[in-house]
Parts: structure tokens; C-alpha cells; sequence
């Protein structure tokens, strides 16, 4: 399928009330409303669940696959992503997630963080060839996020594949080894903490494919899981954990970065300050930085809308986890061909933002953008159903809207007709005409 067009994200227009409260929130202007229902833009749209966050009348909702698809194979494999540890209170040894997993049906069980710290080892061996302020690829919402608004930045990313394609390698030889069993009757299953993750599972942008089957969602799986383990005597308990502190800190923002064991390091989650960094590397102010970490969402993972606790409680829960652990378990060897771990496709700007193919074209239409925006308010108040003005003069200007979508478009200001009433005026609170102009008196 195509990468853009295949999507976590989706929208339940029945609930959809058009109130227009997810079209500001969306980094890529992915979103309009229209006839009192909101549209996606599907090229637009990076998965980042910011819209789901944000919908009072849960229209907007992430899919991801039903448990009984792991009945289709012979030989199931999950791979929990870390942040799932931080989702259980009282936790002091991860093998009760993992023991937990393969009583509900899982037969072996690879963590994500094992696959975090054989990528941590990788960046390390690779570090100068990349080019500085590296940026990290491990949140596929940001990857998708600099192809569609910041590709001048994309050579800045690491071309390495994600933790979690690392371990669906590391389970499934170890599974063909184990059991002599064809890849078609191996079922490999991340859990996940957002949308993006699925998604790039799903259509890899930077892969021919990833290696693993599906994903269920974290919320999705607590509840039994939790059921489980409650169920656990500590005989039964298996010796699973193969991961360390830097392994499992990924789970959070900061983790990443620390395990690169680097000083001029940065590390940004939630997507506007994501955006802010973005802006200011693209402004070259951050070239004294050798290492960028940004995770879409707040705290990293383990604030991913498919997760089920606070993600500040469960990165404590994390951090306290940690201190039973050894620093880690998995390095590459130094002979290692890291080329093997380097993305497969390479990875190019996303179209979607571009005006036309033609570049005389597109500087005309970038002409007419500029005048068509000019002549709206600036207001960026949204009630046209478009995030901005300019957003709406790019709609214009595609031909997909029209210049009174605007209600304030012939709205004269300087009209004193239109100013504010005098006894009215005089009640306004640092208002144009108030006399009071101090706090005094
Ligand atoms: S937030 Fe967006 S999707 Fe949700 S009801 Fe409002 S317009 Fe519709
Ligand atoms: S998932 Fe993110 S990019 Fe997609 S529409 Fe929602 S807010 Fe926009």
C-alpha cells in the first residue's frame, strides 16, 4: 500500500461533531472541517494521534488488530515495547510482563528494549558517518512529520531501522531455528503505544518491510494481561528479561540519548516543542549539538495515546524498575556490519505539501497564495473550518475552497460602524479607548 495512504488514525464522522477543537492541534494541517464534519487529508497525515487526544466527542480513534489474529500462526512471538512496564503499579520484575504474555497465548516473548540497545550500539559504531546534529529515527511520527514539513532535514536522521524491527529480526530467526518453521507460519507482534508505531509497521517508509505481522494496542492488552499476571505464583514466574537500564529507558524521553552516552545531547517530547527544535535546527541554531532526541509525544512512549497510565506515573514506575537492572545486556560485536541494520528504501520528501510538479507553476501558485492570504484577516480563527488563514489561501489556491469560506472576508475594520458601541467600550478591560491606561487610581 501506499505509505501516506495507509493510516492508524482514523475518523468516525457519526460522532463528529465539526467543532473544529483537533484542527489547530494537527502539526501537518491535516485537518478541515466542512459541512460541520471533519476530513482528513490523508497525505497530510502522520499518525502522530494528536487529533485523537484532543476530540471531546471521540470521533477520532487509532485501529490496530483484534488479539484472535494470532490463531492464524503456528509459533507467536510479542514484542512489548517498554513503556509497557511503566502501565503496572508495584512492578519490580519485569518477568511478570513477559511470563504474563506468553501465558495469555504468546510463545516466546522479545523485548523491544533488547532491540533498543542493539541500536543504541549501532548509532555508536556509526556515529561519523552520520551528519551532525544527528537526529534520532526512533519515533516514526517525527520521521514522518520532517518528510512532510522539514525534508531539508532529513539527511540530519539516523538510517538505522527501529528498535522494535530489531528485535522482529532478532525473534523470528531465532523462532526458524527453534521450531524449523516456515516465515508465513511465524507471527510476529509488536505492543504498541501509538498509532505511528502501527503504521509504520503496517507501511514502512523506510523499510520494504518490517518483519512483523500486526499490532495490538497497549490499552488493548492491559486488561487481560493484568488479569494474568495477577493470577502468576512466583514458581511460575520464567527467568525472560534480557534487557538493561539503557534498553528500557527508551521507554521515556531522554532515554534514547542517554544511552548514546554523548554530552551535547537534546532531548524534546510533546509535539510543539518537537516543532519548536525542528524550527530552530532548520534555522541552523543547534549545530553545537552532536544528538537530537524527539519523541511526538509528552514524556516519550510512555505518553502514547494507546497506552493506559498517566505517562509522568509511569515513567517514574520505569525509573524505579531500572534501578534492578544491569546497565545492559546487548552490544554489537566490533566486526559487526552495521550496513545490515541501514534502512532499505531510501527515504524522500513527502509530496503532499507541494503546490505542483511544475516549478513555474508552483511559484505562480505560491504568488497567488501569498496574495489571497494577504486580502483574509489574519485571524487564523478557524471558524472557515481550515486551521489558519494561510491554510485556507493554500486550499484556495488548490482549488479546494473558496475565498468566502471566510466570514470575516469583507468585513471593513476601519468601518466605525462596526467598532465597538461607546457605553460598551468604556467596560473593556484594556480596551482601545479606555482612559485608564495604569494601574494606578
Ligand atoms: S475535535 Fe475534530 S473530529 Fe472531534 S468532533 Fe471536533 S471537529 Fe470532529
Ligand atoms: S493523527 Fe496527527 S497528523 Fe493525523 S490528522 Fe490527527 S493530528 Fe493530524
Amino acid at each position: 500500500m501506499e505509505q501516506q495512504l495507509f493510516h492508524s488514525v482514523r475518523l468516525d464522522s457519526d460522532k463528529c461533531q465539526g467543532c473544529t477543537n483537533c484542527i489547530k492541534r494537527c502539526p501537518t494541517q491535516a485537518i478541515r472541517v466542512r459541512n460541520k464534519k471533519a476530513y482528513i487529508i490523508s497525505d497530510r497525515c502522520i499518525d502522530c494521534g494528536e487529533c485523537i487526544r484532543v476530540c471531546p466527542h471521540h470521533a477520532k480513534y487509532a485501529v490496530s488488530e483484534h488479539f484472535n489474529e494470532i490463531i492464524k500462526y503456528k509459533y507467536r512471538i510479542a514484542l512489548p515495547a517498554p513503556a509497557l512496564y511503566g502501565q503496572f503499579n508495584n512492578l519490580e520484575n519485569v518477568d511478570y510482563v513477559l511470563t504474563g504474555l506468553k501465558k495469555m497465548g504468546f510463545d516466546d516473548v522479545v523485548e523491544v528494549s533488547k532491540g533498543a540497545e542493539l541500536i543504541s550500539s549501532a548509532t555508536r559504531m556509526m556515529e561519523k558517518e552520520l551528519k551532525k546534529p544527528v537526529i534520532s529515527s526512533a519515533c516514526p511520527a517525527v520521521v514522518r512529520l520532517i518528510r512532510t514539513r522539514f525534508p531539508n532535514l532529513i539527511g540530519n536522521l539516523i538510517p538505522l531501522v527501529a528498535p522494535v524491527n530489531m528485535a522482529a529480526k532478532i525473534a523470528r530467526e531465532e523462532a526458524k531455528k527453534k521450531t524449523g518453521l516456515p516465515d508465513e507460519d511465524i507471527g510476529v507482534f509488536f505492543i504498541s503505544p501509538c498509532p505511528a508505531k502501527r503504521t509504520a509497521i503496517k507501511a514502512p517508509i523506510c523499510l520494504d518491510e518490517s518483519g512483523i505481522n500486526g499490532a495490538f494496542a497497549m490499552k488493548d492488552i492491559y486488561p487481560i494481561l493484568f488479569q494474568t499476571m495477577d493470577r502468576l505464583t512466583p514458581e511460575e514466574v520464567e527467568l525472560l528479561n534480557d534487557s538493561g537500564i539503557i534498553g528500557v529507558g527508551w521507554a521515556s524521553s531522554g532515554g534514547e540519548a542517554a544511552g548514546l552516552l554523548k554530552e551535547r545531547y537534546l532531548a524534546a517530547d510533546g509535539i510543539e516543542n518537537v516543532i519548536n527544535v525542528l524550527e530552530e535546527l532548520e534555522d541552523e541554531k543547534l549545530n553545537d549539538l552532536d544528538f537530537i532526541e524527539l519523541n511526538c509525544c509528552t514524556g516519550g512512549c510512555v505518553g502514547g495515546v494507546l497506552t493506559v497510565e498517566n505517562p509522568y506515573v509511569a515513567k517514574a514506575r520505569i525509573q524505579r524498575l531500572r534501578k534492578f537492572m544491569p546497565v545492559s545486556c546487548n552490544s554489537l560485536p566490533e566486526e559487526y556490519d552495521v550496513s545490515e541494520l541501514s534502512w532499505s528504501k531510501e527515504l524522500t520528501p513527502s509530496p503532499a505539501m507541494k503546490l505542483a510538479d511544475n516549478v513555474i507553476k508552483a511559484m505562480k501558485m505560491m504568488t497567488r497564495l501569498r496574495e489571497i492570504e494577504a486580502s483574509l484577516p489574519g485571524l487564523d480563527c478557524g471558524i472557515c473550518g481550515a486551521p489558519s488563514c494561510r491554510a485556507l489561501a493554500d486550499d484556495i489556491v488548490r482549488g479546494y475552497a473558496s475565498e468566502d469560506y471566510c466570514i470575516f472576508h469583507k468585513v471593513d475594520y476601519n468601518n466605525e460602524d462596526q467598532s465597538l458601541p461607546i457605553p460598551f467600550r468604556n467596560k473593556v478591560i484594556n480596551g482601545e479607548n479606555s482612559e485608564d491606561k495604569t494601574d494606578e487610581g
